[in-house]
């Protein structure tokens, strides 16, 4: 079995590498991802797999049914691009202005397809249901949680799910697994204090939001250093701060807003809470107003330990024990892969990507950001040998 995954693998490679550059060529923010949603379709047509479009907006969810009392695994590539302008010379470049695949989901769309077109010829051979999720807007508004609001875990039932992504820190062949924490909520915040505009030689006639904005910065720095605990994984990330249109001029407001990055649900809302309450307190003992809002996006991402040890059991098999690194560290990064993994056992493993020799060394969402396309086939023959090894009798 593991020799025939590979040999298929390898006949539709070349055609697997068109399909990414296409889109590459093409990429759609995320709930526009409207031509890639006709691409999926156009190819899971003509593979003879059943799908429904239009989930979430741009979704398309295929399904290889071999037994409808058989377990199902949910198989997940996201689909979105990013508002960057593509710096790399290659000739499949973005012809988008403004918009690039560097996330590399070009990639995960790509491989998805290609394991359709494998286990749909391997279908007698599967013991489980395959459900193909091509997820929208994975960067920002998150197409995961509509997805499942509009039904994706039902008919047939999941049981079970793996995501993945491309990562350049990890050379291409190989795969990272990780168990347990693997991304944090990427929550958001903003504020707007209110003051009292006036001359700069004048400080005591206004009330100035610039130095009340710096107390409260300070405020939430002692917050996450001194009232929460030390050992649990969290952070305060201010990232802008507008205020002022002239030197000798007191603004009226400023504006503040960053990231809350979390994995323990009390220290997520211990932050949301005494945030708020720290920055209205500071603003009102200086004379100002303020308005604190803060936003729950995606939980944290957690790998299952026993579909993470499956998933990396398959890989192991397929592609020799050296080529299988576990990670470590969790990510601060967010991932709404996370909305299925609340919903049933998931892991979310990385395809390395890397390879210095080409320029594949660039980080993610990095105007330069390119991967090594070997990857493409690393990641088809470990999702193809885990949906092969999954609910086998
Ligand atoms: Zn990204
Ligand atoms: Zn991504």
């Amino acid at each position: 079995m593991l020799e025939t995954v590979k040999q298929l693998a390898e006949q539709i490679f070349d055609e697997i590498v068109e399909i990414r550059r296409t889109i590459h060529r093409h990429p759609e923010l995320g709930f526009c991802e409207y031509k890639t949603s006709d691409l999926i379709c156009s190819y899971l047509e003509k593979w003879g797999i059943p799908y429904k479009k239009g989930v979430a907006k741009t979704g398309v969810v295929g399904l290889i049914e071999v037994d409808p009392k058989a377990k199902t695994l949910l198989l997940r590539a996201d689909m979105d691009a990013l508002p960057v302008q593509e710096e790399t010379d290659c000739d499949f470049k973005s012809q988008i202005d403004g918009c690039m695949h560097a996330c590399g989901h070009d990639v995960h769309v790509a491989i998805l397809l290609g394991v359709a077109a494998i286990l749909m010829q391997m279908r007698d051979r599967l013991s489980c249901n395959v459900k193909l999720v091509f997820q929208p807007a994975e960067e920002g508004e998150g197409g995961a949680k509509p997805m499942i609001a509009e039904g994706v875990m039902e008919n047939p039932h999941v049981d079970a799910a793996v995501g993945a992504h491309v990562i350049n820190s990890v050379p291409a062949g190989k795969v990272l697994v990780k168990y347990g924490e693997v991304m944090a909520s990427p929550d958001d915040f903003n504020m707007t204090i209110r003051g009292k505009g006036g001359h700069g030689a004048y400080p005591h006639e206004c009330v100035d939001p610039i130095s009340i904005g710096v107390q409260i910065l300070n405020a939430w720095n002692a917050l996450s250093a001194r009232y929460t605990t030390p050992l649990e994984k969290h952070l305060i990330s201010v990232n802008m701060f507008q205020a002022g249109t002239c030197f000798n001029v007191i603004p009226d407001d400023a504006y503040i807003s960053g990231t809350v990055r979390t994995f323990d649900e009390t220290v997520r809302q211990y932050l949301a809470k005494r945030m708020g309450e720290i920055a209205e307190q500071i603003a009102a003992v200086f004379g100002a107003e303020c308005e604190f809002n803060f936003n729950y996006l995606y939980p944290p991402l957690l790998n299952d330990q026993a579909m993470t040890d499956a998933v990396r059991k398959s890989a192991e098999a397929i592609l020799g024990k050296e080529n299988v690194l576990e990670g470590v560290a969790p990510s601060m990064g967010g991932e709404d892969f996370a909305y299925f993994s609340k919903e049933v056992p998931a892991t979310y493993i990385y395809y390395g990507s890397g390879n210095e020799k080409i320029g594949a060394v660039m980080p993610w969402h990095n105007a330069a950001f390119t991967i090594d396309e070997q990857c493409i086939k690393t990641g088809m023959i470990v999702m193809c040998q885990a949906a092969l090894d999954f609910g086998e009798k």
